[in-house]
């Protein structure tokens, strides 16, 4: 099948797959093996050992590759394993630009790790594009964007960071796990580089950890190759698998959570008892403009700062919630409550956490695609009228 006449509905279903030439197998196989007879040294079927591939993980790259309409993924055991191959693109002195408002989990492997090894992150506001032009020296080599940002729900312009990025010839990659390829395909808009934790959105039931990686160029495609074999952070079969399987109804959850993400956001806009609410949909928001051009529609992600409340009393509030769980993570079907002070954002200093507005009384919610009126239900039991 020809994957470029497909469109996106159709790709996260047929984008990448063959049929199974064993037996018809609609879905591939979980090829549960580490190795693969050869009839003479060097004798396979393109398959000699699982580290360097794998037939189902084949199968869900394949996929990834097409959904963000690329040529090449690349899937790795967690989504921090993806951004860890990243980095190590990078040598001693290079340089990084990086969005400040960030992944808890991303901020935490460039400063304690990689700063380590000798390479120097900066942390930019990158609402402002122009704020990047400071930064960057003939040290940068990568430019990190996170968009919409986490939690704050900044919204970068991809194109113009790629163009600023493509003028200093340094690499852009975008973390598109929150907006996902049925929202903004980041390659589109002058990428080099596509990075999922598929843990969410994309596996979409919380019942996976796996990360993933795309691209176009077939040079920077095998360096990536080349570390995802040589440091060996892959994803077994199974996983695969599953994410495989969560990839084929994408578009249909992402259209909910859109849809319960509006509906929700306008209900804590309007709330008595509600200060702040950053959703990208509103007309008001600060890059209102840039999300309606970038993005299909503003996603199922929303924070929010109850009224003159503290850490304890937000605290109170999210475990006062009851169709909302409370938990890490993000992107499935079920609604998600979370906390970023004292959760995916306690590794972050406070200071350095409040300058980009996560204060102590934010709330996360991830809605997934249950009725929203039982979700506004379980907000209104929660805050209270
Ligand atoms: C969860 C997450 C990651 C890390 O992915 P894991 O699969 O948990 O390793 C990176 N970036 C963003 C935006 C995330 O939400």
């Amino acid at each position: 099948m020809k994957d470029k006449n497909l469109r996106f509905n159709s790709k996260t279903i047929h984008g990448g797959q063959q049929p199974d030439k064993g037996f018809g197998a609609v879905m591939p196989p979980i090829y549960q093996t580490s190795t693969y007879a050869q009839a003479t040294p060097g004798g396979h079927k393109g398959y000699a050992y699982s580290r360097s591939a794998n037939p189902t993980r084949t199968a869900l790259e394949n996929s990834l590759a097409s959904i963000e309409n690329g040529t090449y993924g690349l899937a790795f055991g967690s989504g921090m394993a993806a951004i860890d191959a990243v980095l190590k693109l990078l040598e001693p002195g290079d340089e990084v630009i990086s969005t400040n408002d960030l992944y808890g989990g991303s901020y935490r492997l460039f400063k304690q790790i990689y700063e380590n090894f000798g390479i120097t992150f900066r942390f930019v506001g990158m609402q402002n594009v122009n704020a990047i032009e400071e930064y960057l020296s003939a040290k940068t080599k990568l430019i990190w964007v996170e968009t919409p940002t986490n939690p704050m729900m900044n919204i970068i312009d991809i194109e113009a960071v790629a163009e600023l990025a493509n003028k200093h010839n340094i690499l852009l990659a975008v973390d598109n796990t929150f907006a996902t390829p049925y929202l903004q395909q980041p390659l589109d808009l002058g990428a080099d580089i596509v990075m999922h934790s598929a843990t969410k959105y994309l596996g979409g039931h919380s019942d996976v950890v796996l990360g993933g990686l795309v691209v176009k160029d077939k040079e920077l495609a095998d360096k990536l190759y080349f570390i995802q074999n040589a440091s060996g952070a892959i994803c077994g079969p199974m996983d695969s698998f599953l994410v495989l399987r969560g990839i084929k109804t994408l578009h249909v959850r992402m259209q909910r959570h859109c849809e319960n993400g509006r509906v929700i956001a306008e209900y804590l806009a309007d709330h008595p008892k509600i200060d702040k609410v950053y959703w990208p949909g509103f007309k008001d928001h600060p890059n209102h403009a840039i999300a309606k051009r970038q993005m299909k529609d503003f996603g199922g992600m929303i924070s929010f700062v109850p009224k003159g409340s503290s850490y304890e009393a937000a605290i109170k509030m999210v475990e006062k919630l009851k169709i909302f769980t409370l938990a890490e993570s993000l992107g499935g079907v079920e609604s998600l409550a979370g906390h970023p002070a004292s959760m995916t954002h306690g590794s972050i200093p406070k200071e350095d956490r409040e300058k980009v507005g996560v204060v102590d009384a934010l709330i996360r919610l991830s809605v997934g695609i249950e009725d929203a009126a039982d979700l506004i239900a379980d907000l209104e039991q929660a805050i209270g009228s």
